[in-house]
């Protein structure tokens, strides 16, 4: 028999389980040394040895080894180890760097791979869907994804959605009852649920019948599709751009070897110099040292507790201008304490804090018992049932497994000595309606011992009046209109303007014979019983994170289900709003077009009472406005508006897998001060990129300028070709690497955010590139003439020299690319990193230098100590000259 024609019991006894306690530990690890994990099989793992091999099939490097080939065979052998030498240097370089990359997204998969609630030794724990084994009881919700292929022994209005495995889009209804027949198709096994599928709607239990390769999933895992490499604009925009530069190189380097064998330069050394300075010319190292930086941006975003999830969001990240925000848990600290409570006309405070089930009860500064007042009683009964959280006592503290909102009134009740423990001896829940944020209210079907039933619904206030007829007052029923209903509306609004979140409930009895099977007819002609308002207090970090994303040209704009009046108090606190500000409410938003709402949208910074559907259509219209969006979500229904925004975040701790999965970025502490530092982290790659970029063309537009002025004006070759390689492939690459880890300059958040289509050289760039390429050309050339024609007899000491300018020059103008102002503008013993690439590369020079054995294979002679003033007076010319530039240009 299969697990979907058993009963429950059978189920339980196959599985050898339990489904009250869950399994022990010691079993698990049996059943995990039987069965192994739960994972699917991955594709094929590129080896280290490919990946090292596949750093030689550039093209230029293969000229380069061509270069080598006839090298040889011309019997310059010297020459030719030289540049294999230089040719391998590079490649396990590039190799390193790939692995790196390579590693840090494997950690970041990891890192967001999705968890399960399981059933363990009597308690709900939360793992990773890995540890999960045949047998465990796991319970979900919606917004889950299923970890494992589950039978289930509880549904409350469950609804999944399987297209994964089906192609069928809409979502099934899941039931506990016994599907007959034993080769039923997926689709119809009603009391199953599979790996891979998402609850959509209500939530249950489910035990574990098989796991890994033996899911339906893993049965057809070679349809699922890999992970894509995904490229980030920049790095699209930089492909095109390497195939002009390769051209330009290219066109140049043709240039500089027809003049050079004009000039009656021998055909083999101008060969070799040409495939040398075009290897040298052409950024190749360039796309290896954009995925580094990237990919160690995204680990320093981790440390942060930003898990980026697409990687083109990093870069999209640094041209935010509005960031849409959730309230609750985003903002505040999602740590609700109710601290006023209002029935029939009366208001009571409640004391203590947090979750800390100590408090006691006033009434006008007077303390009373709970106990004597029935409608208190009745209200902190019914909150505590219709409830799905559970409190739990950690070390010295008291933390809520479930929804906060409902811990706190969990915590209310029990300040009255009402244990839902206790409460759950007298009364049984039948049926539950789970909470959505569309119809911000759940409820439930309870029986009391005497077998009286009755709804109790809980939500939010202006919704909860809506759907009652009548109001408890001191005990009696009253219709609920004209004069109670204002009343209940001035209480509510007393409430928000305080800032407190407020809770409505409400009940009515039913008889033995009705059976609800939908909210609908649950939630109506209840009878209103009063009011919880809970406080949330801010995360502290909040309202600087929103002063700084003010001053770096960013909108914060709160989204909230709650109140309008709460969420104003709130966003006033938080410095989101500041004098006249307009509220935006879901009821008007529901009447009003993505166009009508883009005529309004800059003035509003507060959307309250919304439902996740309303927040595309704010994201629309922002769009439409031409800004780019960051938007919060967690639950299912956000994920279409996470999709379209261009930066979607989820929560790490309360978003689900739904919302987990459509956003770009996941929030680890769901905190918005995150959000701020992933944008600041963001714009610095971005800025970091543009230093390599600009360090590394320059030194390429010098090294070729240097060439071509030396061909034109009828000198010897100022540089032998292996030198050029030498410093384009060893020289150029550690300090290029070290800008990538920069830190960032003290006004980037000061800037306006960057337009999402600036293009590369954006920004001055350009022409930073030329100036400071030509000035290295040209003061390489100028040491190199004044010492050849010092002693024309003796090339290779002047060629050295022009060697020891050229790095020198690229090391000081490094510097000089750490800053958009100039070289003065930052203190240049802030990047470490830059201080030890740069001094190893000065070392390597001086090696290749001072070292007899390596004079001959470099073509290098010991430069006397004189002429080292040449070196650095020349070098720092390029530099220097227009940091002088810019300050005198500043002033006038
Ligand atoms: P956001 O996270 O978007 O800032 P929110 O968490 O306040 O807002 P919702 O969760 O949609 O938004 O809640 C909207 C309203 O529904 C709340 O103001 C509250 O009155 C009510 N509500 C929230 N949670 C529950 C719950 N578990 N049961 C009943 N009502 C709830």
């Amino acid at each position: 028999m299969k697990y979907h024609e058993m009963g429950e019991k059978d189920v339980e006894k196959a599985l050898n389980t339990n489904f009250q306690c869950g399994l022990q530990e010691e079993e698990v690890k049996n059943r995990r040394k039987q069965f192994g994990w739960n994972e699917l099989d991955e594709g094929e793992k590129q080896s280290a040895l490919l990946l090292f091999f596949s750093q030689f099939k550039d093209f230029m490097v293969l000229v380069l080894l061509a270069a080598t080939l006839i090298s040889g065979l011309l019997g310059e052998y010297i020459d030719a180890i030289a540049i294999i030498a230089i040719v391998l240097i590079n490649g396990f370089l590039g190799f390193f760097q790939e692995r790196k990359a390579e590693k840090s997204l494997h950690a970041l998969k990891e890192l967001s791979a999705p968890q399960v609630y399981v059933l363990r030794d009597r308690g709900w724990l939360k793992i990773t869907s890995k540890e999960v084994v045949v047998g465990d009881v796991i319970k979900f919700s919606s917004g889950d994804r299923i970890g494992a292929d589950v039978r289930i022994i509880e549904s409350n209005n469950l609804e999944i959605e399987e297209s994964a495995l089906t192609g069928e889009s809409l979502p099934v209804s899941k039931k506990v009852d016994i599907v007959a027949g034993e080769n039923v198709s997926l689709g119809d096994l009603e009391n199953m649920a599979f790996m891979g599928t998402m609850v959509t709607r209500g939530n249950g239990i489910g035990v574990v019948t098989s796991i890994g390769m033996k899911t339906a999933m893993g049965q057809i895992a070679h349809m699922l599709q890999n992970a894509q490499v995904m490229v980030t604009p920049l790095q699209r925009r930089l492909e095109q751009l390497g195939k002009i530069l390769i051209t330009f190189a290219l066109l140049l380097t043709a240039l500089v070897v027809a003049i050079g064998v004009i000039q009656g330069h021998d055909l083999y050394t101008m060969f070799l110099a040409g495939v040398s300075l075009a290897v040298a010319a052409i950024p190749e190292g360039l796309p290896a040292i954009v995925t580094v930086a990237l990919s160690l941006g995204v680990q320093r975003m981790i440390r942060m507790n930003a898990i980026v999830r697409k990687l083109p969001a990093v870069e999209t990240l640094g041209c935010a201008s509005v960031i849409c925000s959730d309230k609750t848990g985003t903002m505040t600290q999602n740590k609700m304490t109710v601290t006023h409570i209002w029935s029939s006309g009366q208001t009571w405070n409640v004391t203590g804090t947090g979750y800390h089930p100590g408090g006691e009860f006033y009434q006008r500064d007077h303390k009373v018992l709970p106990g004597n007042s029935k409608e208190l009683q009745q209200l902190l009964t019914f909150g505590a049932l219709c409830n799905h959280a559970e409190l739990k006592q950690k070390e010295n503290d008291y933390i809520i497994d479930g929804d906060p909102t409902e811990g706190a009134l969990l915590v209310a009740a029990m300040k009255a000595g009402l244990k839902r423990e206790n409460l759950l001896k007298q009364f049984t829940v039948e049926k539950e309606f789970p909470f959505d944020s569309s119809r911000k209210m759940m409820s439930m079907i309870i029986k009391d011992q005497h077998g009286k039933r009755f709804v109790i619904t809980k939500g939010a206030p202006d919704v909860i009046v809506g759907v009652s007829e009548s109001i408890l007052w001191t005990g009696r029923l009253q219709h609920l209109g004209g004069e109670s209903r204002e009343k209940v509306n001035d209480a509510v609004e007393g409430l928000a303007m305080q800032a407190l979140r407020t809770i409505a409930i409400a009940f009515k009895p039913i008889d033995s014979k009705t059976i609800i099977l939908h909210e609908s007819e649950a939630e109506k002609n209840l009878t209103f019983i009063g009011l919880q308002g809970m406080i949330d207090p801010p995360r502290p970090e909040v309202k600087a994170a929103v002063k700084e994303c003010r001053d770096a040209g960013i909108k914060t704009v709160m989204i909230t289900g709650d109140h309008a009046i709460t969420a104003e108090a709130i966003a006033r606190q938080l410095g989101i709003i500041k004098g006249n500000a307009k509220v935006l409410e879901g009821k008007v938003l529901n009447e009003m077009t993505v166009e009508e709402l883009e005529e309004e949208v800059e003035q509003v910074s507060v959307f309250a009472r919304v439902s996740p559907e309303h927040k595309l259509k704010i994201v629309k219209a922002l769009q439409n406005r031409g800004h780019i969006v960051a938007m919060t979500g967690d639950g299912v229904n956000d994920a279409p508006a996470i999709k379209t925004a261009d930066i979607g975040v989820s929560m790490g701790i309360t978003g689900t897998d739904v919302a987990k999965e459509a956003s770009a970025l996941v929030l680890l502490d769901d905190n918005f001060a995150t959000i701020k530092a992933a944008i600041k982290e963001g714009r610095n790659i971005y800025e970091n990129i543009r230093k390599f970029i600009r360090y590394l063309l320059a030194s390429n537009v010098g090294e070729i300028l240097v060439m071509l002025f030396a061909m034109i004006l009828a000198l010897p070759l100022p540089l032998v070709p292996i030198q050029i390689l030498w410093v384009n492939l060893v020289t150029d690459g550690l300090p290029a690497m070290a800008l990538g880890l920069d830190k960032p300059e003290e006004d980037v958040m000061k800037r306006k955010p960057r337009h999402h289509k600036e293009g590369v050289f954006a920004r001055g760039l350009g022409w930073k590139v030329v100036s400071r390429g030509f000035l290295i050309g040209v003061s390489t050339l100028m040491a190199f003439v004044t010492i050849y024609h010092r002693n024309p007899d003796q090339l290779a000491y002047a060629q050295t020299i022009a060697f020891a300018t050229l790095v020198l020059a690229q090391l000081i103008h490094v510097f000089d690319c750490r800053s958009e102002k100039s070289v003065f503008a930052r203190n240049p013993f802030g990047n470490w990193y830059l201080v030890g690439a740069v001094i190893s590369s000065l070392l390597l020079m001086l090696i290749v230098i001072y070292t007899p054995a390596l004079q001959p294979i470099f073509h290098t002679v010991p430069i006397i100590m004189r002429d080292w003033l040449l070196i650095i007076g020349m070098s720092a010319i390029p530099t220097f000259l227009l940091a002088g530039s810019f300050y005198l240009r500043k002033k006038t």
